[in-house]
């Protein structure tokens, strides 16, 4: 009667299942490096006085700054997902505002004492573009309280896919 049923998923489906590809390694440090000139071709004026020389947009210009949409913020230079909404929180500064990167080291700190100030500087650690400050202790209330003040220049939000699906398998 129900032969052909066991005999087919007992051997066959799940008995051998070794054919997917390797994960790849995630890639650290400045992996994508490219020339001035190269980086002036791609990018916008804007987009590479902010990213290429650490320039800054001016507050509540920007694209971001007052969003609130679900998803991703991907490195504007080099596409790597630095932020994410989740972290994303109403500073009323006028830049996008962050409590948190994505992940531990997606971004990369230095010491900037430029204009007189003593700020930290972010950068993406794959590109090494500039993409704003961060700073501490401001008393915001968030998490980790502290403010990834970023230019929206510097990131390109890729909106969160709806409706979740979850369970189903993957169509061939
Ligand atoms: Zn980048």
């Amino acid at each position: 009667m129900s032969i052909f049923g066991n005999n087919i998923l007992g051997n066959s489906i799940f008995g051998n299942k070794a054919t997917d590809p390797a994960p790849e390694s995630p890639a650290t440090g400045p992996t994508v490096q490219k020339s001035d000139a190269e980086w002036r071709e791609e990018l916008t004026p804007e987009e590479y006085h902010v990213l290429r020389q650490s320039g800054t947009e001016r507050p509540f210009t920007g694209e971001y700054w007052d969003t609130h949409t679900a998803g991703v913020y991907q490195c504007r230079a080099c596409g790597t997902e630095l932020f994410t909404s989740n972290e994303k929180f109403d500073s009323h500064c006028g830049w996008p505002s962050f409590w948190a990167p994505l992940a531990e080291g997606t971004v990369r700190y230095i010491h900037d004492r430029t204009l007189g100030m003593d700020r930290v500087e972010v950068r993406c650690a794959t590109c090494d573009s500039h993409l704003g400050h961060v700073f501490d202790g401001e008393g915001y209330g968030t998490p980790t309280d502290q403010r990834y003040c970023i230019n929206s220049v510097s990131l390109k939000l890729v909106p969160q896919e709806k409706p979740q699906v979850s369970g189903a398998g993957t169509e061939a």
